[in-house]
């Protein structure tokens, strides 16, 4: 990941205001800051969801303007907001990507479970998503993030508003992705 000069301007509003940065593959890199300080926005633009206003971004060695499909095909993103389909069951939700991304059958069910698995929550595919716990949502948005198998894994405030054991346990996640080779950054205060 590498920014050169970036800034970001709402409404004559400077958000971001020349950030330059490079992360190795392999690191995990936290972005911190109070509230207000850009870092949703700065994640935003590093996933193609908007443009910097001036300044170069590349991302998995693309480029998140002229090259936003490549960007997106390399990286996995849970932003603060739930984004998971609350009306759809947790199985339904992970196919659902698995299909935005063309994985095949029956590879894609083989990634989705092993996935669900691995956030422990493969005792409740069949559970519509509304009925899960925070916690339990924030690990399916980190298990769907995973599925089509990112370089690269964003995560906005992956903490908050989660109780001390599930905050510890999704460390866990965290650092075991990292250890086995996933680049990471991540945002907090
Ligand atoms: P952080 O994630 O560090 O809390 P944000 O990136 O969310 O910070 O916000 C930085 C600033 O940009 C805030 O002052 C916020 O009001 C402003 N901002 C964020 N998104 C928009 C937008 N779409 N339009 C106008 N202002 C915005």
């Amino acid at each position: 990941i590498a920014l050169q000069n970036v800034h970001k301007v709402y409404n004559d509003r400077v958000v971001v205001n020349d950030l330059t940065l490079t992360i190795a593959p392999g690191e995990v890199f936290g972005l911190l800051g109070p509230n207000g300080a850009g870092k949703s926005t700065t994640i935003r633009m590093l996933t193609t969801l908007t443009q910097p206003t001036q300044g170069e971004i590349v991302v998995a060695g693309y480029d998140v303007v002229q090259q936003p499909y490549g960007v997106k095909k390399q990286i996995g993103v849970v932003l603060q907001q739930t984004s998971v389909d609350l009306d759809l069951t947790v199985w339904e939700n992970m196919e659902f990507h698995g299909r935005m991304h063309h994985l095949p059958n029956p590879y894609r069910q083989k990634e989705i479970d092993r996935w669900l698995d691995y956030v422990e929550l493969g005792d409740r595919r069949k559970d519509l998503v509304k009925t899960l716990s925070g916690g339990m949502k924030r690990r399916l948005q980190i298990a769907r993030a995973l599925l089509h198998r990112p370089k690269i894994l964003f995560l906005d405030e992956p903490t908050v508003g989660l109780d001390p054991q599930t905050r510890r346990r999704l460390w866990e996640i965290i650092r075991g992705l990292n250890q086995q080779g996933m680049t990471i950054l991540l945002t907090t205060h």
